[in-house]
């Protein structure tokens, strides 16, 4: 069965099961997880469960399975943001006309609409309302995203919600390095432990990317923040965030999560983390801080200004 290889989950897994096994897969879904829990490949799934040519298994062998898996079914459509097909206000009448065509080879047409997060995007998906509320016969759509928030109570209404759940760290760092290729274990344990299990923000980690980067930046800067000298290097570090909009949000993002997992794992942090002298009521502090500058850094900001301003208030909190 297709499900099997999808890492945890198993109560979505086993519910989806039934009602491929029954025939009754809904018209609409809604599948809420974080981004990296893996919420898209297991829309590709239901996906290729739909449109399966041995009626309704998602054996994931036959070429219809395959096909809707490799992103290549011409019955199974993907709208995101920058994608291909784009999900737009200005693409919504391509989307209605799309998906009033029947299907060009099964009995099934799939529209997955991905990752509905921005104001932009729920509001394209609100404007769906109609062809979501009374979708043709052949027709499922799946929707992917954090949470339902902002989505009209009537959509929600009409979709079946199942949530894509993280597995444990140990399942992550395993999966992650699997994924990464030639990591050590250990170093993908530590990095499952940062991420709490999100195998695609590891994956992120473990290679040489702009996430991990910032996520050495982000460590650092708790070491730094532990010792009194520490500012002048902060400031050096954070200067290289100068010009990187996305970087510094990556940062921020970092930061959260380096403080948040060492407030979950007590202020020493994971056993084989570096030391960190700060107490849990210090790393509250910095958590609110962080998430005040979180939603200023959704705005244009002054990034050289924002940078300095970051280092003022993380002494501050530690301090205070
Ligand atoms: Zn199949």
């Amino acid at each position: 069965m297709i499900f099997d290889s999808f890492l945890g989950n198993e109560e979505s897994k086993a519910r989806v099961l039934r009602l491929c096994e029954s025939g009754r897969l809904p018209h609409a879904l809604l599948l809420e997880g974080e981004r990296g829990s893996g919420r898209f490949l297991f829309a590709r799934m239901l996906a290729a469960a739909a449109v399966c040519r041995r009626e309704n298994t998602g054996c994931g062998k036959c070429p219809d399975c395959r096909m809707a898996l490799e992103g290549r079914h011409p019955d199974v459509e993907v709208y995101q943001k920058g994608g291909e097909r784009t999900l737009a206000i200005s693409s919504l009448r391509e989307i209605t006309r799309n998906v009033a065509a029947p299907p060009v080879q099964g009995r099934r047409r799939v529209v997955i609409l991905r990752d509905i997060q921005d104001a932009a995007q729920i509001r394209t998906l609100n404007a769906l309302l109609k062809v979501i509320e009374e979708p043709p016969e052949y027709l499922m759509f799946i929707i992917t995203a954090d949470s339902r928030q902002g989505i009209l109570p009537t959509i929600v209404s009409r979709c079946m919600i199942l949530r894509v759940a993280l597995p444990d760290v140990e399942t992550c760092a395993e999966e992650a390095a699997r994924l990464a290729g030639d990591v050590p274990q250990e170093e993908a344990r530590r990095c499952a432990l940062l991420c709490r299990g999100n195998i695609g923000r590891c994956v992120l980690l473990l290679t040489d990317t702009p996430e991990a980067k910032a996520m050495q930046d982000a460590q650092r800067i708790r070491e730094l923040l532990s010792s009194a000298e520490g500012q002048y290097d902060l400031l050096l570090l954070l200067r290289r965030y100068e010009r990187d909009r996305s970087g510094y949000r990556e940062l921020i993002r970092c930061l959260q999560e380096v403080f948040a997992s060492s407030l979950t794992g007590g202020m020493s942090g994971a056993a084989d983390d570096p030391p960190c002298r700060m107490t849990a009521r210090q790393g509250l502090r910095i958590l609110q801080a962080l998430s005040l500058i979180a939603d200023e850094g959704r705005q244009n900001l002054n990034l050289p200004l924002a940078l300095t301003q970051l280092c003022a208030r993380l002494y501050a909190a530690v301090n205070s």
